[in-house]
């Protein structure tokens, strides 16, 4: 059997450690002369590259489970698309649909959080943030979003190249020493600015900008919100973890979604919307969803009702 031209491109993991190393030094050593903008503390740099380690790893022990159902697929599929310049760039855009809405998925529903929670549980914004992966990723089923290619005849080893060029690309938007770019690189592209508002925790920029290389998903469905100069980013999650222990990082949330649908004298109902509702949710007003956090904001800012993060309500 032929084998697919795409298996002879180098595997991107394979080639980026580099790359992703060489421009983190970089960074660190310009931000400590202040020559760039950005902020670094060691505990949290530490912890963001044993998450990326044991993030390659659990992947390549568990690739293999949703892998075989994307391989089922393409069996079973309908059109065989190949390798050609143009499959590759369909594939590309399509893989990029894919990951917004896995993305979007995994920041609304607490069983996928508790997976990504990892990559947002940094109060920092520097190259290691990107680095900063979650180890369970596997399994959490959303692998299933890549089926639909593979039954379209993309052949899983080109989905698996695409979605790890796209991780390639977003790893370089991890910094706060780029501002703005040209205005229709912004409007096409995921930017490093429009990333920092996907990782911030101020309430305007809560569910925003989950797009991976091409902005204009975010602008599509709803969830793009620019960054304000008088709103500058904070990062890190609602609720920070105060931890930089990789173990607690990694399976924290699972500990929290356990003691939650175990607790006693709740409904079957309620066990079932701690693990699948969105992050926050609870059967009593003890906490607040991303929708809460917003509404309360706005209780206090009334002029911001209708203002970029806040135009449901508006
Ligand atoms: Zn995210
Ligand atoms: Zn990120």
């Amino acid at each position: 059997m032929e084998l697919p031209a795409i298996l002879t491109l180098p595997r991107l993991h394979e080639v980026a450690a580099p790359v992703y190393l060489a421009f983190l030094v970089g960074e660190y050593l310009l931000v400590r002369r202040g020559v760039l903008k950005g902020h670094f503390l060691r505990e949290d740099t530490h912890t963001s590259l044993t998450m990326g380690i044991g993030s390659i790893v659990s992947n390549m022990l568990l690739v293999g489970l949703g892998g075989s159902l994307v391989f089922a697929a393409y069996e079973n599929r309908i059109a065989t698309v190949g390798f050609a310049w143009w499959a590759f760039v369909l594939c590309v855009v399509l893989d990029d649909l894919r990951f917004y809405w896995s993305h979007r998925i995994q920041h609304r529903s607490r069983w996928f959080w508790a997976a990504h929670v990892v990559h947002h549980s940094s109060e920092y914004y520097n190259f290691s943030t990107a680095l900063r992966q979650p180890w369970t990723g596997a399994v959490t089923g959303l692998v299933l979003l890549a089926v639909p290619l593979a039954y379209l005849g993309f052949h899983p080893a080109l989905i698996g190249f695409c979605a790890s060029l796209n991780l390639f690309y977003q790893f370089f938007l991890h910094t706060e020493s780029v501002g703005r770019l040209h205005p229709w690189i912004e409007a096409v592209f995921n930017t490093p600015s429009h990333h920092r508002v996907h990782h911030a925790r101020n309430p305007r920029y809560l569910d925003a900008n989950y797009a991976g290389t091409l902005i204009v998903w975010d602008k599509l469905f709803g969830s793009f919100v620019p960054e304000l100069d008088r709103d500058k980013p904070v990062f890190g999650l609602v609720k920070n973890i105060e931890t930089y222990n990789p173990l607690a990082v990694a399976l924290g949330e699972y500990w929290g979604i356990a003691k939650d649908a175990a607790a006693p004298g709740r409904s079957l109902l309620d066990r079932v919307r701690y693990v699948f509702a969105p992050p926050g949710w609870c059967h009593d007003a003890s906490r607040k969803d991303s929708h809460m956090i917003k509404a309360d904001y706005l209780r206090e800012h009334p002029a911001e009702a209708g203002s970029p993060g806040f135009l449901a309500s508006g």
